[in-house]
């Protein structure tokens, strides 16, 4: 049987999706091949990709004046290529810091152009928390803002999208799909697929055309956006399996009501989820209710002697990979699209019963 999986990366799939690999995978369309056997070259691989960037666009409503690239390197890689790709005129740019992958992203930053830090987390009251934006320095001449929208690790995330005239840089990695978003507001949207999307390796960049001249000299080519724009993301051979199961994704995703509808059931999960730990003594959130992830969701039990043998019932139980990151330890349930709305019923039932013989 397959558990219920609460890992924050790589996540869970949706077993239709699974499915659909697997009986396509020995032979391709009747094409007597697996897809992966392919050349990304061939007129049938091309056509698969084509169709998953077009069933993304659908998705997101991605407007026409932006390119979608499918990389590889994962979205810290796109911590150099950022700067690398948007600094090469104007090397200023704000980065606002919520957590561990802001920092990380920040901290690669400052190695290729004058990085203006902005410290957005807050305390209120004992909770983390996001700054409201009136209180941020923002540069008059940054070439552009980057930010986290989710803080998987922390599980923080902004509660809208910030204000600037400034190209806005977002890393979506464990949020992109799970809600309606604007991408018209954003100069460059990345996210590695592993969380939300799809396998691991491969990257999504969605990027507006008017910053793809502004490269530094000695970026790499593979690197370079506007090169991959111009070779349909294939400078050089593409991570066709992760691009061709994303596909399948998107698909499934349009079968089942698309983005808003995934975006309602979010909602449900994270209500039940918090709403639980919020009527518990035994289980507390960190976060305030404004800047809570409804992704990643990190509880600590009142007792931590008592996390371990958590982790052993719940494993027993089918519900996995519940421990929070080495970073900070304590749990952490990542509960994204392809987790179903039973699955963190069952994680509730599952924490209940065992507050009330260990509380
Ligand atoms: C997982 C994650 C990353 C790192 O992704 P890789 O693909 O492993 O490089 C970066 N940012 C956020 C927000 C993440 O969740």
């Amino acid at each position: 049987m397959r558990a219920y999986n609460f890992c924050a990366g790589p996540a869970a799939l949706p077993t239709a999706v699974l499915e659909k690999a697997q009986a396509e995978m020995l032979d391709w369309h009747g094409k007597g091949l697996s897809i992966m056997e392919m050349s990304h070259r061939s007129k049938d691989y091309v056509a698969v990709a084509e169709k998953a960037e077009a069933d993304l666009r659908k998705l997101m409503n991605i407007p026409e004046n932006y390119k979608v690239l499918f990389l590889q390197g994962g979205a810290s890689l796109q911590f150099s290529a950022i700067p690398l790709n948007l600094l090469g005129k104007n090397d200023k740019a704000d980065y606002i810091h919520t957590g561990i992958w802001s920092e990380k992203a920040l901290k690669e930053a400052q190695r290729y152009g004058d990085i203006h830090v902005v410290n957005a987390g807050i305390q209120i009251d004992g909770k983390h928390a996001i700054s409201a934006q009136s209180e941020w320095d923002l540069s008059a001449d940054a070439a552009y803002v980057h930010y986290a929208d989710n803080e998987t690790i922390g599980g923080l995330q902004f509660a809208s999208i910030p204000e600037t005239d400034k190209p806005l840089v977002c890393d979506y990695s464990s949020s992109i799909l799970s809600a309606p978003l604007d991408v018209s507001k954003f100069g460059l949207i990345y996210a590695g697929a592993q969380k939300n999307i799809g396998p691991a390796g491969l990257t999504l960049v969605i990027i507006r055309e008017d910053l793809l001249d502004q490269a530094k000299p000695e970026i790499p080519s593979i690197l370079k956006y506007s090169d991959q724009a111009k070779n349909g993301s294939m400078v050089n051979t593409p991570s066709t399996y992760a691009w061709y199961l994303s596909g399948l994704v998107f698909e499934w995703l349009l079968e089942n009501g698309g983005v808003d509808a995934m975006h309602q059931t979010n909602l449900e999960k994270a209500k039940l989820l918090y709403g639980y730990i919020d009527s518990s003594d035994f289980y507390a959130n960190p976060i305030v209710e404004a800047n809570r992830s409804i992704m990643n969701v990190p509880f600590t039990l009142a007792n931590a002697d008592l996390e371990k043998q958590f982790l052993q019932e719940a494993e027993a139980n089918h519900l996995l990979n519940l421990a929070g990151h080495r970073s900070v330890g304590g749990m952490r349930a990542s509960i994204y699209n392809a987790v179903p709305l039973e699955g963190v019923q069952a994680l509730v039932n599952f924490m209940d019963d065992f507050a009330k013989r260990n509380g």
